[in-house]
This record gives C-alpha cells, structure tokens and sequence, in this order.
C-alpha cells in the first residue's frame, strides 16, 4: 500500500497533524530526522489510523503514491530549507511539498520559484490553532499553484476546522507566498486583539477596581455578545485560575514580561515596506516590546503621573459597559488594518486574495476565531471591493454607537496614567480617516522648505515649489 500523504518533522504540530490525517481515513508516510519520534508515534497512536513509519527520506519518498504530497512541519528558516534539500531531489515533477511551518512568505516566495523550475508544486501553507488545532481541525491557509490545490484541496478541506454553519476553514489564497501572507496578517491581528483584551483587563482593575475573578464573569458575560471569540474565552479561563502554590490570582503571580516569536513583528515590518498603517498592530507588538525592557522600567518606576482611583460600584458597572464598547470598536479597527495589509499585499505581489474567503476561514480552528469574522465576511460579501472595512455600513454603525464610550474610555485611561496604547492608536487611526483635513499639509510645506521636496496645491494641478530663502514667490516645479 502507498501513502496519500507523508508528514516529515514529527514534533507537537507535526505528529498532530500526521494523526489527524490518519483518523480522517488517510494513509499516512511518516518520517523525522530522529527516529525515535517516528517509532513513539506509530506505538502510541498506531491504532488511530494506517501509519506507514520510514526511517529514511528515500523510503518516506518511496511510500507516497504519485503525484507525491509531502507535509514538512519542521521549525522554520534554515531547517526548512535543509528539509527542502534533502527531500527535492527524490521528487519527480507534479509532485508536492508543503510547508506548514511558520515560514516568512518571502522565503516561501523564493523556494516556490526555485522548486517551480524543478517541477515540483510547493505550496507554503499557513496553519493556525496550535497543537489542539493540529489534532482537531486547524484553520488552513495555503498558497500555491491552483493545480497543487486540486489535488490537496479536498484532504484539507477534510482535516481543517469547521465553521459553524459547517464551511471547512480552508481556502486556496492565492498563488506562491499568499498563504503565509495571511498567516502572518494573521498572527499580528492576534497580537492586536490579545493587546486589547489586555488593555480592557487593566482598565477594569485599575480603573474600575475589579478583581481578576469579578473580570473573568464579565468577559464571560462578554462571551455571549459581539466579542464571543476564542480568546476572550481563554482570558476568562486564565483570570479566574488561582496559584495552587500561593493562594493568588495566577495573572499576579505571572511575570508581566511578554514574549513574542515572530509573525507580529513581520506583520508590522511588511506593513512599512508596503505603507499600510497598521498603528493597532505595531502598538501591539510595542508593548510586548516594552514589558520585557525590565531594566528600563525599573528605572522609570520613579516618574511623576497619577495614580489610578478606582470607581464606586455603580460607577464601575457603568465603566464596564464602556469598556466593551472601547474594546469592541478597537477590534474593528485592527481589522480594518490587517485586512488593508492583506489587500496591500495581494496588489504589490498579484495575488488577487479574496478577503472575504479569508475572514471565512478564520471563523473556526484558528486563534482568532471569533463570531466577530461571520460579520466581517458578511461585509465582503455584500460588497467584494470594500474600500475599507470601517465603509461597511454595520461597523460605521456600530462604531458610531460606541464612540462616546470609547473616547470617555480613554479619557479615564489618560486621567489616570493607565497606558492603553491599543485603543489609543486605534482611535487616532478613526479620527484621522474621518479628518476633513490632515496636518500632513504643513508636513509638506517643512519638506518643501528644507528640502525644496515640492508640494501639490488644493486648487490647481502639478507640483509646486515656494522659494523660502528668496522672496517667497512660488515656482512650477
Ligand atoms: P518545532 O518548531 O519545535 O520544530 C521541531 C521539529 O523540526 C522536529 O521535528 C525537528 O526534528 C525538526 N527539525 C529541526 N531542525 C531540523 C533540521 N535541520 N533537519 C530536519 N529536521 C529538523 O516544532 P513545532 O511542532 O512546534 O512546529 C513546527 C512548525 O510549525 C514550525 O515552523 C512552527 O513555527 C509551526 N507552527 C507551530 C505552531 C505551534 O503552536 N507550535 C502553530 C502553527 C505553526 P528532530 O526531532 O530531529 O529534532
């Protein structure tokens, strides 16, 4: 008997994987460069389904029925690269090697036009919903040829995750890097939406005095409306466990240093490159930043500002509602950005991504899944070229309901020296899209006169330059 499909890197996603494919009826080929990883997944989980265990990459090769799809979950970078190497030259043309690692999508850009000449599909594919996900259905976004996706499309389809009303979460992206693209925009909506939470968390205890348990009933409270998602389900989750060794709420005795792998930073570092403003994210990614600068904020602890008085009761339910709303208009503003970073993308590199395909997938599966993308989709739907999605009709609503509450809300925050970079930035983001006028016209007036970079005029065509060092006169550049 031949394999369908063969995974190589056997570690937490791999093994996952590999087992999910087996239980969904699929032979399996199985392979990693150390073996006994190989040998503990057949003897623990042998039973799920049929394994085929190789020890060598010429017997993996030489289990996989034709045209070959191999599954490489190896860390990503070199390994990556190493794995490619030792596996490509055993291919034939038509075969398919996928990466489901978390590789940057310009170096999946690179080893797909490399293999393409070989013959060879490789089709770099985003996968999100950690180990859980793996095992259990996975939100999965690959890229590639469209004939790579004829043939994996349909095994995908069959181990990914399930939206609610029974879609798979999977769809082809788009060509070469596009589905690591949106893996990455991605992870840096994540960081968004979990730097919000966090921020609403903070606001709630130091400005409205809740307990980290009395903040869990309300984000479980929150659960059952619009911001129902993954993560606002896991942040209760995580508010109410107490220490077993202190007696203390866990979050207090957790150092406040956050880490960070990647996928954010790229998700803020392409944003540049391409010009979105994806202010939401970067402040995100920042804060992560600046929690592990822990010298600095030792040394900073000294500096003047408020501290926060917590509300009465009353006031404080009061505060609470606000607060959602705070929490909710931010979330559709990192939306907006990453989706506009996803559009951006999908014109620099011609991959014409469908957003609303895109938001459909992340409905189940991955880490931010949420009831949230079901309106996000529904906005794509109703309207595939959306400018933005702040010009959906239902979120200017909505966002027009919470603004009152979302500007009292960082008003408190300021008053008070709570940082709420998050909502901050995603309401400066508002405001300056609403402006009437920016101040980037005085922006190019300083440029025009240090640099005699020359500016554009309101009420005439061309470019123009002001002599500032002569009489002041203004000449046609
Ligand atoms: P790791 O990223 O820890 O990678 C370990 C695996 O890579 C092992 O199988 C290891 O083999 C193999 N490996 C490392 N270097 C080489 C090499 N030079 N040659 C051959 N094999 C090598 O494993 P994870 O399962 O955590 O992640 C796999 C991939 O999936 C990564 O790219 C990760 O970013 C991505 N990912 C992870 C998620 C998660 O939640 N963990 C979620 C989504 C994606 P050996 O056993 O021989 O050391």
């Amino acid at each position: 008997t031949s394999a369908q499909i063969g995974v190589t890197g056997l570690a937490v996603m791999g093994r996952n994987l590999a087992r999910n494919f087996a239980r969904n009826g699929y032979t399996v080929a199985v392979h990693n460069r150390t073996v006994s990883r190989t040998k503990a997944l057949v003897e623990e989980f042998g039973q799920e389904g049929d394994f085929i265990a190789a020890e060598t990459a010429e017997d993996f090769v030489a289990a996989l029925e034709r045209p070959r799809r191999l599954v490489i979950m190896v860390k990503a970078g070199e390994p990556t690269d190493a794995v490619i190497e030792e596996f490509a030259p055993l291919l034939e043309p038509g075969d398919m090697i996928i990466d489901g690692g978390n590789a940057h999508f310009a170096d999946t850009r690179r080893r797909e036009r490399e293999l393409r000449e070989r013959g060879i599909h490789f089709v770099g594919t985003g996968i999100s919903g950690g180990e859980e996900g793996a095992l259990h259905g996975p939100s999965i976004m690959p890229g590639g040829s469209k004939e790579s996706y004829a043939s994996l499309g349909p095994m995908l389809e069959k181990i990914s995750a399930k939206a609610a009303d029974g879609a798979p979460c999977v769809t082809h992206c788009g060509p070469d890097g596009a589905g690591h693209f949106v893996k990455m925009v991605h992870n840096g909506i994540e960081y968004a939406d979990m730097q919000l939470i966090g921020e609403a968390y903070q606001l709630l205890r130091d400005v409205a005095g809740y307990s980290p348990a009395q903040i869990a009933d309300i984000f479980r409270t929150w659960n059952t409306g619009r911001l129902d998602s993954y993560l606002i389900e896991i942040t209760a989750e995580v508010l109410s466990h107490v220490d077993a060794a202190t007696g203390k709420p866990f979050v207090d005795v957790v150092v406040d240093r956050a880490e960070q792998k990647g996928t954010g930073r790229w998700t803020v570092q392409i944003a540049l490159d391409l010009g979105v403003p994806v202010s939401g994210i970067a402040e995100a990614v920042f804060a992560r930043s600046l929690s592990g600068h822990a010298a600095l904020r030792e040394a900073s602890r000294g500096l003047a500002g408020p501290k926060p008085s917590p509300l009465s009761e009353s006031e404080a339910a009061a505060f609470a509602d606000r607060v959602e709303q705070a929490l909710y208009a931010s979330k559709i503003v990192s939306y907006t950005q990453g989706f506009h970073e996803i559009a951006a993308g999908s014109e620099e590199y011609g991959w014409d991504i469908d957003l609303g395909a895109v938001s459909a997938i992340w409905r189940g599966g991955c880490i931010i899944r949420a009831a949230f993308l079901d309106r996000i989709r529904a906005a794509y739907d109703a309207r595939a070229e959306l400018p933005s999605l702040l010009s959906d009709e239902t979120f200017a609503r909505e966002i027009a309901a919470a603004q009152d509450d979302w500007r009292e809300v960082l008003t408190a925050a300021v008053r008070q020296g709570v940082p709420t970079p998050g909502f901050a930035a995603a309401l400066a983001y508002y405001d300056a899209l609403r402006a009437e006028r920016l101040p980037a016209a005085l922006t190019q007036g300083q440029r025009d006169f240090f640099g005699a970079h020359t500016y554009r005029r309101v009420d005439r065509d061309g470019a123009f330059h002001t002599l500032w060092g002569g009489d002041r006169g203004e000449v046609s550049a």
